[in-house]
């Protein structure tokens, strides 16, 4: 994800030119947050962002001059405000990180104008978005804009980089969002990986029981809170490649390739309208989970949504 705009955002943070606002544009959250965490971890330590020291850990869990907010309301907002107000009291700047500034209320993100327009001397606001589009216009146009996207044939380069064969390297870029550091990460997370293999089961016997247990499904989702957003976009990538090899019937497009045999089979049992429907009501349940939500109420609603439209639809 080395790009001209993502160095200079980073290497931003050991040097002066420093500017006050800055929105990360990246499909993938969790690379986002990661990529985040490393421009703050330089502007905080040291030793220029060396990961191990009290200044970087501080980054990680908690730190007094950075204010990390998701999707926030307008008297988060106003809260905000009154923090960049203050002077630092370690960093060499106060930073509001600002996550899913694409899910913002309107309200709270027109109320964000005149402050990121002039930023208070000695604050940085970084914002992060799943894409321009859904950010409003007027707040893009008062930041400085980092996209993170994925080389193109990121499966080719994570085979390469991290010598592992074609379907591996698939089933990585898929995992990823196509980079490379992050492939790396997650080829060496086993809980990741079991947590993968067991979602996707889970999603297959919803697919195919008559009388699949919600309560199983759910149970599991709810002790892998934490992990919910990298769940759902698995849960996601499983159908997006039934619905791929129902129009293409090519399994070059399948990202899953280890589950090619039960995608294959689903492709010839649900209609794309079905699938569709599915893949929507995980995006929104992602969408609820930016805020604070009853976790088990929304897992149960999304699963329960999932089998209505699995009954509805089947060929
Ligand atoms: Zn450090």
């Amino acid at each position: 994800m080395s790009s001209i705009a993502s160095n200079l955002f980073l290497d931003a943070a050991s040097g002066e030119k420093l500017l006050g606002a800055y929105l990360i544009i990246c499909s993938r959250p969790l690379v986002a947050r990661r990529f985040i965490d490393a421009f703050l971890m330089r502007l905080c330590c040291k030793k220029g962002g060396c990961g191990a020291c009290v200044d970087c850990r501080k980054v990680l869990e908690g730190h007094v001059d950075i204010l990390r907010l998701t999707a926030p309301k307008i008297a988060e907002l106003r809260d905000a405000l009154a923090f960049v107000a203050e002077q630092p009291y370690e960093a060499p700047r106060k930073v509001v990180v600002i996550e899913g500034a694409d899910n913002m209320p309107v309200q709270a993100a027109n109320s964000l104008l005149k402050t990121l327009e002039e930023p208070p001397p000695g604050t940085v606001f970084i914002l992060s978005a799943r894409s321009v589009c859904g950010v409003l216009p007027t707040i893009a146009s008062r930041c400085a804009i980092v996209p993170l996207m994925p080389g193109p044939n990121a499966p080719r380069t994570i085979a390469k980089a991290l010598s592992v064969d074609d379907a591996t390297a698939r089933i990585l870029a898929d995992l990823s969002g196509g980079f490379p550091d992050e492939a790396r990460r997650i080829k060496d997370d086993a809980d990741l990986l079991a947590r993968r293999a067991e979602v996707i089961t889970l999603c297959q016997k919803l697919l195919r029981q008559n009388n699949m247990a919600i309560s199983v499904f759910a149970d599991f989702l709810e002790n892998n809170k934490e992990h919910i957003i990298l769940l759902l976009c698995i849960m996601q990538s499983y159908l997006r490649d039934i619905l791929v090899f129902m129009k293409t019937r090519d399994a070059g497009f399948v990202a899953n390739v280890d589950y090619l045999d039960d995608i294959c089979d689903a492709a010839n049992r649900f209609t794309s309208g079905a699938i569709s429907n599915m893949i929507n009501v995980i995006l929104d349940t992602e969408r609820r989970f930016l805020s604070p939500v009853n976790f088990r109420l929304t897992a149960e609603r999304m699963l329960f949504c999932l089998l209505e439209e699995k009954n509805r639809c089947q060929k």
